[in-house]
C-alpha cells in the first residue's frame, strides 16, 4: 500500500475491520490521529468503564498525525506575541504553559507505555538568516522573557556555531523543553495503548452523517452501519472541511516536506549538529528541519498551499519540493549532493485567527477540536485531556483556558474565503521576500 509519508513506512498500518452493523456506545470518536487517540486514553483514564469507538475512515495516522515533521514543541497559534495581542499577555503566557506541560505530557505517555517512537529530547532553536528575521527574532525572544518564560536562552552567532554550522544562520533562540520523534510510530503506539485499554478502533470506515436522535442520541452513518453514541468527538482537524457542521470554523493549508538519503560523517564533520536540536528558520512560512533517527535531514515548510471549496487532495506540491531542496543547499552547502528520497504533504487547519479552537459543538454532548496548525503534536495530546474533562463535565484549569469554548471567527463562503486566504498568505510571502534579502 503506499503511504503518505517516510513515518508511515516504518510502521505496520494493516487496517482494523471496518465497522458494519448496528452497534451503540457510551462515546464515539470520529478521527484517528493524535487527538481521537488522546481523547479515548483519557476518558479511559477518567472513566474506565466507558464504551468508547473510534472510526477512521483509513487507517491510525492517515492524516496529520502520520506526516508532520515530529517536532514535540511548546509553540502555539502563530506566534507568542500574536496571542496575547488577540487574547492578553497573561492568556499568552497561559497557553505556553499548557504546551509546555503538553510536552511533558507526551514524554510520560511515551515513557509510561514503552511506546516506540524515536523519541529524542533534544530542544529546539529558532534560527535567523538575515539581519531583519535577527532583528524581529530578538524582539519576539525579548517579548517571551519579559512575559515570564524561563526555558529561554539567545544564542549569539559564535554560540550557535558550536552547537551547528550553517554560513547563513546569525542568531538563534535555544528552548531546552522540546523533543523530536516519529510521529507514525506514536500513533501506532497510541494505538495499541488505547486498544489494551478497551477502546475499539474501526479503520477504513469514513463517517458519512452525523445526527441527534429523537432520543437526544448520536447516530453516526458509515458505508455498512452506524454507531448510535450518548456522546460524540469530532477529531477531524483539517478534514472538518468535509463536516457540515464545521466547515466555518477552519481551513486545511497545506505543508510540505522534503527527506534526504542519511547523512554520513563527513556531512556532520562539516555542520556539527551533534545535539540533533529540532530547526526552524524565523520566516512566516516558516522552514523546519530535523534530523531522522537514521541521520537523514528532513527539510520542510517554506510556503503553503490553499485549496478551493472542500478540496482536500493537495498533498503533492512540485514547486514547493523543489524550493526545499534548493534550501537545503543554501542553509547547509556541504548536504547539497544529498539524493532526496522521500516527498509528501499533508493538511493542517488553520482558523481565522491562527489560534486554535476546541469546546463544545450544540450541547454538552458534542465536542470538537480544531486549528491546531503546525504545532500540533504536543498540543493535541493534552487537548485530548481537556476534551475529555469536557465530555465527563470535570472542571479544570485546561477546560476554563481561553482556547477552549472560545468564539470561534468563521471563515467566509467560497470564493471569498479562497481570495482571502490567498491574500492573507500573499502578505507573508512579501513580508518574507523582503526579509530574505535584508
Ligand atoms: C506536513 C506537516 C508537518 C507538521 N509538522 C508538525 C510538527 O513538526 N510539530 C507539530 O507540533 N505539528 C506539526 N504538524 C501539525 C500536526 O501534525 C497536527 O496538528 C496534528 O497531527 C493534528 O492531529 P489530529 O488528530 O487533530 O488530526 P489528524 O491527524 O489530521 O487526524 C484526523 C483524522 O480524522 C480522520 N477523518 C477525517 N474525516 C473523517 C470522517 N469523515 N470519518 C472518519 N475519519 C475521518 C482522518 O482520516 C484523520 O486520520 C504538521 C502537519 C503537517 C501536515
Amino acid at each position: 500500500m503506499e503511504v503518505p509519508s517516510f513515518w508511515l513506512t516504518q510502521v505496520d498500518i494493516s487496517p482494523n475491520p471496518s465497522c458494519e452493523g448496528n452497534i451503540s456506545c457510551d462515546v464515539v470518536i470520529i478521527g484517528g490521529g493524535f487527538t481521537g487517540l488522546s481523547t479515548a486514553y483519557f476518558l479511559k483514564e477518567l472513566e474506565p468503564s466507558l464504551n468508547i469507538v473510534i472510526l477512521e475512515k483509513e487507517y491510525v495516522g492517515f492524516g496529520a498525525s502520520g506526516r508532520n515533521a515530529g517536532f514535540c514543541m511548546t509553540l502555539f497559534g502563530f506566534n507568542l506575541s500574536w496571542t496575547a495581542l488577540r487574547y492578553g499577555r497573561e492568556n499568552a503566557l497561559k497557553a505556553y504553559k499548557y504546551t509546555y506541560d503538553a510536552v511533558s505530557l507526551v514524554r510520560s505517555l511515551v515513557e509510561k507505555h514503552n511506546i516506540d517512537c524515536d523519541f529524542e529530547y533534544t530542544g529546539f532553536i529558532r534560527v535567523a538568516t538575515s539581519k531583519l528575521y535577527e532583528r524581529r527574532l530578538k524582539k519576539e525572544f525579548d517579548f517571551a522573557v519579559k512575559l515570564g518564560i524561563e526555558d529561554a536562552v539567545w544564542l549569539r552567532r559564535s554560540e550557535i556555531e558550536e552547537k551547528i554550522f550553517s554560513p547563513v544562520v546569525r542568531a538563534g533562540w535555544y528552548e531546552r523543553h522540546c523533543a523530536i520523534l516519529n510521529p507514525a510510530k506514536l500513533a501506532q503506539g497510541m494505538k495499541k495503548v488505547v486498544e489494551g485499554k478497551g477502546v475499539k478502533i474501526y479503520e477504513k470506515t469514513p463517517v458519512l452523517e452525523v445526527r441527534k436522535t429523537e432520543g437526544r442520541k448520536f447516530e453516526v452513518k458509515v458505508e455498512k452501519g452506524k454507531v448510535e453514541a450518548d456522546k460524540l468527538v469530532f477529531a477531524t482537524n483539517a478534514f472538518s472541511i468535509l463536516i457540515p457542521q464545521l466547515k466555518r470554523k477552519q481551513v486545511p493549508a497545506f505543508t510540505y516536506i522534503v527527506l534526504t538519503e542519511p547523512l554520513n560523517e563527513e556531512h556532520f564533520a562539516k555542520i556539527k549538529w551533534s545535539r540533533r536540536e529540532g530547526l526552524e528558520d524565523s520566516r512566516n512560512l516558516i522552514h523546519y528541519f530535523r534530523l531522522t533517527k537514521d541521520n537523514r535531514l528532513l527539510m520542510g515548510g517554506g510556503d503553503v498551499s490553499i485549496a478551493f471549496g472542500n478540496d482536500i487532495s493537495k498533498d503533492m506540491n512540485y514547486r514547493i519540493f523543489s524550493h526545499l531542496e534548493k534550501f537545503i543547499n543554501e542553509i547547509f552547502p556541504p548536504l547539497k549532493d544529498l539524493k532526496v528520497e522521500y516527498k509528501w504533504g499533508g493538511p493542517v487547519s488553520v482558523t481565522v485567527d491562527l489560534i486554535p479552537a476546541l469546546g463544545y459543538l450544540g450541547d454538552n454532548n458534542c465536542v470538537y477540536s480544531l486549528g491546531c496548525i503546525g504545532h500540533g503534536v504536543s498540543l493535541t495530546h493534552m487537548n485530548g485531556l481537556t476534551i475529555a474533562e469536557l465530555l465527563l463535565g470535570k472542571e479544570s484549569d485546561r477546560t476554563n483556558i481561553f482556547f477552549v469554548n472560545r468564539t470561534v471567527i468563521p471563515w467566509p463562503p467560497e470564493p471569498l474565503r479562497f481570495m482571502l486566504s490567498h491574500a492573507f498568505r500573499g502578505i507573508l510571502r512579501v513580508q518574507d521576500f523582503v526579509y530574505d534579502r535584508i
